[in-house]
């Protein structure tokens, strides 16, 4: 369970989230959705205490930066592009998980679930945009996060992928986890999430079932 609340960030004098609180439930999938630049990478940074902000997030009850094991309890990776394009997949993945103690096991693990196994020892360089979005999943899922939350994973994705997505991230939330995808697309969106918490201009816009706010717009 994540609860947010009253996330505040201003750039320049000018609001780029504001006074946002919503809640994020373990069990089913919630969308975060809003055009670009409405607001959401920064909401994630700042739940995360990598941006400077005002406001509070409590996941389980406790903010991130007293979670005892932040990395391995709360699966995210910024930016799929920032993983290193001239490294082989899973040499990346099994650093990753050396420095958080994870075991090699598990990075073959999770490169099966993402459906990386057969390509794991090219270089993301030589990847699809979807390869990339799956190889930042598997990142993600390294830790076997109660919490997972992805910043655009459906971006470059064809239809199949984005197919192959939902199915695991409603298995994934089905365990009892909590899953906080964001999007700026609602069609992606409708199809992907349960929840939908949405946002325009750094403010809460509807805080809903996905089929609810699809109904209406
Ligand atoms: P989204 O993820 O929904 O596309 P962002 O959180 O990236 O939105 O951006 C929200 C707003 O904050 C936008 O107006 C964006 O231009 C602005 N912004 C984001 N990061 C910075 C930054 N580092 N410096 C100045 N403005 C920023
Ligand atoms: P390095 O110290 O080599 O940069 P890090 O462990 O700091 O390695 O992270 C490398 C990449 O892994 C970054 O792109 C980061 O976004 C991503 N990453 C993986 N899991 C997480 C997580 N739970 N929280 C934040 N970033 C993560």
């Amino acid at each position: 369970m994540i609860q947010a609340r009253n996330l505040r960030k201003k750039y320049g004098g000018v609001a780029a989230v504001d006074d946002l609180s919503f809640d994020v439930r373990p069990g089913v999938v919630t969308g975060f959705l809003g055009p670009n630049g409405a607001g959401k990478s920064t909401t994630i940074r700042l739940m995360l205490g990598l941006d400077r902000g005002e406001g509070e997030t409590l996941f389980d009850g406790v903010p991130y930066r007293k979670l005892r094991q932040p990395l391995r309890e709360v699966g995210y990776v910024s930016d799929v592009r920032a993983l290193h394009p001239g490294r082989k997949a899973r040499t990346h993945l099994r650093m990753l998980a050396a420095s958080q103690g994870i075991s090699r096991k598990r990075v073959d693990e999770v490169l099966d679930w993402v459906g990386l196994t057969t390509v794991a020892k090219k270089r993301p360089r030589a990847y699809s945009l979807g390869m990339v979005q799956r190889l930042g999943l598997a990142a993600a899922l390294l830790g076997d996060p109660r919490v997972l939350i992805l910043d655009e994973p459906a971006n470059g994705l064809d239809p199949a992928g984005i197919q192959w997505l939902r199915g695991f991230l409603r298995a994934y939330a089905a365990e009892g986890r909590t899953v906080f995808v964001s999007s700026h697309q609602l069609a992606e969106m409708s199809q992907m999430a349960d929840h939908l918490v949405v946002i325009g201009q750094g403010r809460l816009i509807a805080d809903e079932p996905a089929d609810v706010f699809a109904g209406r717009s």
